[in-house]
């Protein structure tokens, strides 16, 4: 079963989407019994601000602007709470981009794989047990102990096809 975020491809409202993640990240810090502190929240929701991968310098940049209170949002601090989100699978590090996306199949280990637009980085996240299972088998043929698996593909969204 091929699962896929078509969203990303198509205008819609995207604070629905920011709605779900933040729902959807609750329920797993509940879950895991981990606080989603307000700075683990602040760089969560600007993950999910749209669906082009952010770098963790614009993130602290932007948290530094938007905070009011005085105290700004510390670059180590942004870094401990995007390896939080990281580890929660909550969020998705573009290795390609070196940037963040938010996770719409957090739910899933492996078996996830990234399609990310060259022109516009708009990247959309899916999800197929065939692809997942090929490298098991071939790891388990191999010997292999799998970590880590990055399967990210580059080339042109349907808007940006259309203008090439
Ligand atoms: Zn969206
Ligand atoms: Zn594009």
């Amino acid at each position: 079963m091929l699962a896929y975020s078509r969203l990303a491809y198509k205008n819609h409202d995207h604070d629905q989407c920011i709605v779900v993640a933040l729902k959807k990240a609750e329920a797993v810090c509940e879950k895991k019994n981990v606080r989603l502190t307000a700075i683990r929240k602040h760089v969560f929701k600007e993950v999910w601000s749209s669906h082009q991968p952010v770098g963790a310098y614009d993130i602290v940049d932007s948290l530094a602007l938007n905070v009011n209170t005085g105290k700004r949002i510390k670059a180590p601090s942004v870094y401990r709470a995007l390896e939080f989100l990281t580890k929660l699978r909550l969020i998705h590090r573009i290795s390609t981009l070196n940037a963040y996306i938010g996770r719409s199949f957090s739910e899933k280990i492996y078996n996830n794989f990234f399609l990310i637009c060259r022109n516009c980085r708009v990247t959309a996240e899916c999800s197929t047990d065939q692809i997942n299972n090929v490298i098991e088998h071939t790891a388990e043929r191999t010997g292999f102990l799998v970590e880590q698996q990055v399967v990210e593909i580059i080339g042109l969204c349907p808007e940006c096809k259309k203008e090439e």
